[in-house]
């Protein structure tokens, strides 16, 4: 069985999301660790913490179905230096909230170029930004999300998180969260049968499966390489609840988290029952 949950409101404090999850029947969550279209949040408190810990364990959540996704606002690949450097001192905050609460991963989108410098000179941008804050951290995975491909952000293709990935130091502490949504929307064909398998297989050759750390589980509103990112719910988009199916059968994805970000919160509930049936 597959471990499910969405991305839980942590509004309040970051304690309320396992509780938020827990009322929906995940056993997955995605949080953010603080406001995420703020530059700069107050740090946790210690009463937040041990919270958010003491109900991870009574409600059996497992750190490792747990994705924190980063701010909005930080682009580890910005081509303004003095802007970067206010990126960077974000992503670090993050990945430290994500140390004292314990977690193993932090999700983030990769960057954008802004049209001011190349797509090489930005992924090589962000992959100094996370040899930065790995080395200012401990335990904790810097994940990259794949994109959509929309306007200048970079990452929407394989080859491209690949030459992130190249240049991390430490490639224990680096993984790759995979958008079905931006995945399809980016040019890779995961609704077919032989789209699925040659999609799978060229991230497998091209990055590598055992970088696979978590997938966000979406449909799409777009057409087939839109390089548009407009979530759908489970199955009335355009990959359709066959794709569902099928990645739900798949035994390759056993042992990591899949997220919702779905647009219609009310049907969560019944997306995660229906994921969770489809994955026996
Ligand atoms: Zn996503
Ligand atoms: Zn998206």
């Amino acid at each position: 069985m597959k471990n499910i949950g969405p991305h839980v409101s942590a509004s309040g404090g970051v304690e309320n999301a396992p509780e938020a999850a827990r009322q929906l029947g995940a056993t997955a969550f995605a949080l953010f660790t603080k406001n995420q279209r703020q530059w700069v949040s107050p740090p946790l408190s210690q009463k937040s913490i041990d919270l958010f810990k003491e109900r991870c364990v009574n409600y059996r959540f497992s750190a490792d179905y747990i994705l924190p996704h980063d701010s909005y606002l930080i682009n580890l690949g910005q081509p303004d230096d003095v802007k970067l450097e206010q990126s960077r001192a974000a992503f670090l905050d993050e990945m430290q909230r994500c140390e004292q609460l314990g977690l193993k991963m932090l999700n983030f989108h990769p960057g954008s170029h802004l049209k001011m410098i190349s797509i090489d000179e930005c992924l090589a941008r962000i992959a100094e930004s996370i040899n930065i804050a790995l080395s200012k951290t401990q335990g904790v995975i810097a994940v990259i999300e794949n994109t959509a491909g929309q306007g200048s952000n970079v990452g929407f293709e394989f080859t491209q998180i690949a030459q992130i990935i190249d240049k991390v130091e430490d490639k224990s502490r680096v993984g790759v969260c995979i958008d079905t949504c931006h995945t399809y929307s980016a040019g890779y064909d995961l609704k077919t049968d032989a789209g699925y398998e040659s999609t799978w297989r060229q991230f497998d050759e091209i990055i590598g499966l055992n970088y696979l750390k978590a997938i966000h589980l979406n449909d799409t509103k777009k057409e087939f390489a839109s390089r548009v990112d407009r979530h759908d719910s489970i199955g009335k988009g355009f990959l359709g609840m066959d794709f569902f199916i099928r990645i739900m059968k798949d035994a390759r994805f056993d042992h990591i988290p899949f997220i919702l970000e779905t647009p219609d919160e009310s049907l969560w509930a019944d997306e995660i029952k229906l994921l969770q049936e489809l994955s026996k």
